[in-house]
């Protein structure tokens, strides 16, 4: 098996497989969408009663949208993730009771009117926490209102909730293996012109594949060939897989966590396997 890395960004990532077939493939999908874990807000608490400023003035703490929906919104922010640090919280030391092991708490405090966003979320402690995605609008406050909110982050994975899912958009399709009977084409060109992709070309006379791995096997070429020529099929071998991140985890790291939990999979049951008598 092997990789050739297209395009590998902080979050998104492109890569062919080659010598593989789709199981690997599918696995490899299932795994980064439902097994990766990543943080998220999961615990939020909204002040009740007024809320004051500075000046004495009092707000009343409520918003136009329900607290579930604020809490909803919230938790679908994505937050930075450290997954060399982070435990789960029922596995961590902290019996579940919450610590930096396991928990980040931030705060939020805005007072109408105005429009809260996630990059409101102020993390309390270390400030790397921070949501780097700062501008998604979670409510718009009305003159008078406010929020006044504690949540706390924790790990998860995308099988409890999507909120916890790493990888997002994750797809593979096979590489096109584009055949053209180069003898009985009569050039009219209306293949190059109709692929959406610009696959194909005309050079020497002769229709040519130029792009194959552009080719997301549309079959448009097929149908607009009055000679019938032209031959596409996928193939099971060559796999090209993409996915992208929210941003709370690198795809880089996705992909490598995903891989060893496939791998610690395997493991266990060889080690299952290895113990049975002969
Ligand atoms: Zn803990």
């Amino acid at each position: 098996m092997k990789i050739d890395i297209i395009e590998m960004t902080p979050t998104k990532a492109q890569f062919a497989i080659t010598d593989t077939n789709p199981a690997f493939a599918n696995a490899l999908r299932r795994t980064i969408i439902s097994d990766v874990p990543k943080m998220a807000l999961d615990n939020v608490e909204f002040h009740l009663g007024p809320i004051m400023d500075e000046k004495g003035v009092a707000f009343e703490s409520v918003s136009p949208l329900f607290d579930e929906v604020v809490a909803h919104r919230l938790g679908l922010i994505p937050v930075p993730t450290n997954l060399e640090t982070f435990n789960f919280r029922a596995k961590c030391t902290c019996n579940g009771e919450g610590c930096p092991s396991c928990t980040v708490m931030y705060s939020l405090n805005k007072k109408g009117p105005c429009t809260v966003y996630s990059g409101d979320l102020e993390p309390i402690g270390d400030p790397k926490f921070r949501v780097k995605d700062d501008l998604i609008p979670i409510v718009k406050l009305a003159d008078d209102q406010a929020l006044l909110i504690y949540a706390t982050a924790e790990l998860g994975t995308g099988k409890q909730h999507a909120k916890w899912q790493a990888a997002l958009g994750a797809g593979y399709r096979y590489f096109a293996k584009i055949e053209i009977e180069g003898s009985k084409c009569d050039l009219g060109g209306s293949c190059v012109r109709v692929c959406p992709k610009g696959v194909l070309a005309k050079e020497d006379r002769k229709i040519v594949a130029k792009h194959p791995e552009k080719c997301n096997l549309c079959n448009s070429c097929i149908e607009v060939c009055d000679a019938g020529v032209i031959k596409v099929t996928g193939d099971p071998s060559k796999i090209l897989f993409r996915f992208e991140t929210d941003g709370s985890l690198s795809a880089k790291e996705v992909l490598s966590r995903g891989l060893k939990i496939l791998e610690e999979r395997f493991e266990g049951l060889r080690e299952q396997i290895s113990s049975l008598e002969d």
